[in-house]
């Protein structure tokens, strides 16, 4: 009989997780059949799955046991009865997007984000809420306002930042020295220990039964420490290591409650998992803010800024001054580069400061609180620096800026190369008094061990992020731990406290006994040993942890390799190496990618959960609707660095799991506008989706859409026969069993006179050549063959407007729509048929070319086929001509804007007639990850009268062929009910303006109303 296998909790921490994964996979089986037999949740224990629950914002990596997702709260209490039961520790986790591996670890994680989250109550009068765990901070945030509430611990993670990690991690935010941190707005907490009890963690004086023997006991602890307390807490209030022993002898500045009693949920605050698992929360609203202003401070040099923080916090009456938060040099160089954010810094520059502080007061009128500033300036001239504060009322104004150091992290972030800016002292506080001498001396510690940091955030708080730039595959930890040692030195000498913001992790937890001491550090364990005697409770955190520099639990390893690749597009751009002091890289190619970059775009993606988003913008459609890990950003690529670090087994990249990852991906390109760090999954998938063509060929659907272009004149010819499959239910039944097109969708409908048997229109080649007058139209295989009306709208525009049209063709001597269509090879890259689409594009520039020599606009008007020759053309080698191109092409309402901009379009305004309808105007993917939906809007305005509404969605859920796959179906219409639908179906009488013929094809199935592309919009008001 074989030996019984020792359960996790029994293993030391330095045993390595390749071990624990190997000794349990018998309890691991049992564990995933008893979860499946008694609840309801998803039990992921896939290699694939547990891959992607084996990292967070952390430079750390460990494969947990499996993953557990409960579909109701009750079923956390059920996992852990089964956990104790065979002796698997847990891993609580949120949104999993702690810095310091607090969510990484063996056993079982429980991922309370997706269904947990309810809002379970909200008592306005005593401006208390009731939250499960897993609720989002921002969705919180929304149902609250419309009662003049917000939860005010505003982390900048807020999108995706849940209520349980917030509390697991006692999260701060940019307005903590207003409103306190977590640890001050929590009133009480419902959770179960390791041996199942639920308690309610509330007021002690209150508490009774096993709570009250539990603070009983903390007490008595406490007491008999106190003198260990009061010398041993740094006196700061950002300080989150360890447990909160001093809520009974309060050492934070700032009270953990109003009257000074003791409330035992605090016990559990910033604890990490490590004590309880979290099933509801009780949260102290605040009142919303009326109003703001912003005083930005300009400084002459670093030190200075650093210096005034500590007058600076002086001013105002309590609770009116929100916020101080620093902005280097470096981050206003970064940001100045940002197309985005460069007039928002810009307006808030004197010269070339150093640096600047964002001092933002609060109160109920402008009136109120602008004389605040007066004394802001005031204090500033007192200081020896008049004149250097920017006033900012304007409440969008003061938004824009607060957006560009919210960012700030993420602007760092995107640094291509290996070196890459590192999280683990990047939140020690210090008292204000010590901050420029603090910050000075570690500055001297980066430059000491070759690299540098930018400093940002919290000046009010003594708590400044920096990350100094580290390789973590060669020397990385060594001197992570150097530098480590001498922060800490530093923290010591200036009173401060180690960990500051992000807690323990592995990266901290060996600092807890180095900050408290002997005597504290005993207790903490005593207290986590009477908590969580069988240490199932994230164990390895905050008691006995792991070193810091332990590279085996790291994301790249000792031995970490990546699989050579030969891809099939260019990513030599991410191959390249930095140098950590000035930040400038290689030439690209010389990174030493064996996977000629392909690897290195993917390690892009450092986990920061940013893609978990609901917000404006697009990003991720599949995430929203599913909630799914695997159907996100971050969880593809993850699975991409996986499998192309072998993890995940032979012949990864073309595994199963990668293609399931990958299947609801919509290459919407949300990620590469919005994610910080620009992982491009819409071309990861085009190469991946290439790599499995090459070995598994492709389906009759693919090949269909594929050849499209190729075929569509022919079929056109047919057009009557085909479409009667939109007519006929059985033909429609027919064509999803043979194609796999859902019968639940109508096809594009061919037209027979399409736009390319039309006859000649617009000028020859020659004579736009010759025309300083002339614009090249490049009608799309969409618009030209099933909705050639759009194309022939835009010619009727450009022509009205004074433009001597081009229609681009085939022929050299093209000169009109019948001389044989060009295609951008969109359908051919979308299934992977990447020589294929080489070859259409290189046919389509050396049409293009002549035009692009001269600098005529290059005009499109499907907007995944335009933007493809700015994007994935730069991918497929195809040298200069394909950037000279890219250069001259133009959506048509860029170009439009453009030239209204110049002022050449008063022709065309003066022909456009009234509208009195109220318009709605949808954005595709691709206009808003190129920008352009500001042009958009400026073009619609053309009309008078037009007061067009934007929709804030994502994707339309049609994606060019995804919607009409039948496995797609349901997904893409729920993409579509995410905002898209509803908002077009509650305003009945406006015209709905969609660029993408496949939204428009959505809209028309999702809500039977006909959108139409903004050249029929114009084109339709045009005076005779
Ligand atoms: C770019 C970036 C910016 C950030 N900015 C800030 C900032 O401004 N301020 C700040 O404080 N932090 C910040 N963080 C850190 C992190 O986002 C916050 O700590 C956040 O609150 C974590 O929330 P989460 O849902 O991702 O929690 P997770 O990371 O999933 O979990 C956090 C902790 O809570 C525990 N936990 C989760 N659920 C439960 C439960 N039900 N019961 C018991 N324990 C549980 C976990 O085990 C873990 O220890 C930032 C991180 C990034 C990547
Ligand atoms: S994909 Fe981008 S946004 Fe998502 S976690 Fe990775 S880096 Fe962050
Ligand atoms: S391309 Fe779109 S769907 Fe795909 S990962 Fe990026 S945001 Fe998500």
């Amino acid at each position: 009989m074989n030996a019984p296998s020792p359960s996790l909790a029994e293993l030391t921490p330095d045993q390595t997780y390749e071990q624990v994964a190997r000794v349990t996979q018998e309890v691991a089986a049992t564990l995933a059949k008893r979860l499946r037999q008694h609840t309801r949740g998803e039990v992921l224990f896939g290699l694939a799955d547990r891959g992607r629950y084996a990292t967070d914002a952390s430079i750390y990596q460990v494969m947990p046991t499996g993953v557990f997702v409960p579909r109701d709260i009750d079923e956390v209490g059920l996992a852990l009865d089964i956990c104790r039961d065979l002796k698997v520790p847990i891993v609580a986790r949120g949104g999993g997007t702690s810095q310091c591996g607090q969510t990484v670890g063996t056993g079982l994680v429980i991922d309370h984000s997706k269904h947990v989250r309810r809002l379970l109550d909200i008592d306005v009068e005593q401006a208390t809420a009731v939250v499960e765990p897993g609720m989002v901070l921002d969705h919180l945030n929304t149902e609250l306002k419309p009662h003049g509430l917000w939860y005010p611990v505003d982390v900048s993670t807020s999108g995706q930042a849940t209520l349980g990690g917030m509390a697991g991690n006692n999260s701060c935010g940019s307005r903590s020295i207003a409103y306190g941190n977590m640890v001050h707005n929590v009133l009480g907490v419902q959770a179960w220990l390791s041996d199942g009890s639920l308690l309610d963690w509330g007021p002690y004086a209150q508490s009774h039964g096993q709570a009250r023997e539990i603070g009983d006991y903390l007490r008595q602890l406490a007491h008999r420490l106190a003198p260990d307390i009061e010398a041993q807490f740094p006196k700061v209030l950002r300080r989150v290591a360890g447990y909160n022993l001093d809520i009974f002898h309060n050492q934070n500045p700032r009270p953990y409650t109003s009257d000074g009693s003791v409330n035992l949920a605090h016990m559990l605050i910033g604890s990490e998992g490590t004590l309880a698992l979290t099933r509801q929360l009780k949260l102290k609203l605040s009142p919303l803010p009326r109003t703001k202003v912003l005083g930005v401070v300009n400084f002459p040099s670093f030190h200075q800024a650093m210096d005034s923080a500590q007058h600076i916090v002086k001013l105002g009456a309590p609770g009116q001054l929100m916020a101080v938060e620093l902005v280097d040099r470096t981050m206003i160089d970064l940001s100045l580069k940002n197309p985005a954010f460069a007039p928002t810094v810009r307006s808030a520059l004197l010269g070339e400061p150093q640096a600047v502080l964002l001092v933002e007061f609060a109160g109920h009128s402008k009136a109120d609180i602008e004389p605040l500033l007066d004394q802001l300036e005031e204090l500033m001239g007192d200081l020896g620096l008049p004149h250097s504060v920017v006033k900012m009322i304007d409440d969008t104004a003061q938004k824009n800026l607060w957006e560009v150091r919210k960012a700030g992290l993420n602007i760092m972030m995107s640094l291509r190369g290996d070196g890459k800016p590192v999280s683990f002292i990047e939140d020690c506080a210090v008292p204000l008094e010590h901050l420029a001498e603090y910050t000075a001396a570690l500055t001297e510690v980066f430059e000491r061990h070759g690299t540098r940091g930018t400093w940002y955030a919290h000046a009010s708080v003594g708590t400044l992020h920096v990350r100094p730039i580290l390789d973590m595959r060669r020397d990385g930890a060594t001197k992570m731990r150097a530098i480590a040692e001498e922060a800490s030195a530093l923290v010591r000498r200036f009173r401060g406290a180690y960990s500051g913001e992000h807690g323990d992790g592995l990266c901290r937890g060996e600092w807890i006994h180095w900050q408290y001491g002997d005597a504290i550090y005993k207790a903490l364990r005593d207290i986590k040993a009477h908590l969580d005697p069988a240490n199932l409770l994230c164990p390895e955190r905050i008691i006995a942890p792991p070193k810091m520099d332990n590279t085996r639990l790291m994301r790249f390893p000792p031995g970490y390799q990546v699989i050579p690749i030969q891809p099939a597009l260019d990513w030599s751009a991410w191959n390249v190496q930095n140098d950590p002091r000035t930040e400038e890289t290689s030439e690209p190619g010389t990174g030493g990618d064996p996977a000629m970059g392909l690897a290195k775009a993917v390690e892009m993606c450092n986990n920061n959960g940013h893609c978990r988003k609901f917000d404006a913008g697009t990003m991720c459609p599949s995430y929203r609707v599913t909630r799914d890990e695997k159907h996100l950003t971050r969880g593809r690529a993850n699975t991409l660095r996986l499998a192309l670090s072998g993890q995940l087994g032979p012949d990864a990249l073309t595994s199963d799991e990668l293609i399931d990852s990958l299947s609801l991906c919509v290459g919407c390109k949300g990620c590469k506008r919005e994610c910080p760090t620009g992982v491009d999954m819409a071309r990861l998938k085009i190469e991946v989706t290439h790599q499995l063509r090459q070995k598994k060929g492709l389906r009759l659907r693919e090949r269909l859409v594929a050849t499209l272009p190729d075929y569509a004149r022919h079929a056109a010819r047919l057009s009557g026969l085909l479409n009667l499959r939109n007519q006929i239910p059985w033909l429609a039944a027919l064509t999803e069993r043979v194609l796999g097109l859902s019968a639940r969708r109508s096809l594009p409908n061919w037209e027979s006179h399409h736009f390319f048997n039309r006859g000649t229109m617009g000028v020859n080649a020659q004579e736009a050549l010759t025309s300083n007058q002339a614009v090249v139209l490049f009608v799309d295989t969409f618009n030209g063959h099933f909705e050639s009306e759009t194309a022939a709208d835009a010619f009727k525009v450009l022509s009205a407007a004074g433009y001597h049209v081009h229609i681009a063709a085939k022929t050299p001597a093209g000169h009109g729509a019948n001389q044989g269509h060009l295609c951008c090879g969109r359908t051919y890259l979308s299934t992977g048929l990447i020589e294929e689409a080489r070859a259409k594009a290189r046919e389509l520039l050396a049409a293009l070319k002549p035009f692009a020599e001269k600098g005529i606009a290059i005009v499109g008007l499907e907007p995944s086929c335009l933007l493809t020759l700015r994007d994935e053309y730069t991918a497929l080698g195809l040298g200069e001509d394909a950037d000279l191109v890219a250069r001259q092409s133009l959506m048509l309402e860029e170009f439009l804007a453009r030239e209204l901009k110049a002022g050449r379009l008063d022709g065309l305004k003066a022909r456009l007639r009234t509208i009195n309808q109220p318009i709605l105007v949808h954005g595709h993917c691709h206009q808003k990850a190129f920008g352009l939906m500001p042009d958009l809007m400026d073009i619609v305005k053309l009309l008078p009268g037009a007061a067009p509404r934007l929709i804030e969605s994502s994707c339309c859920g049609m994606a060019g062929s995804f919607g009409y796959e039948q496995e797609h179906h349901e997904v893409s219409m729920q993409m579509a009910e995410l905002s898209l639908l509803p908002a077009v179906r509650s305003s009945p009488d406006a015209l709905v303006v969609a660029d993408g013929t496949s939204c428009r094809h959505q809209i028309w199935d999702g809500s039977q109303r006909h959108a139409i592309h903004v050249a029929s919009l114009l084109a339709r008001h045009l005076a005779r």
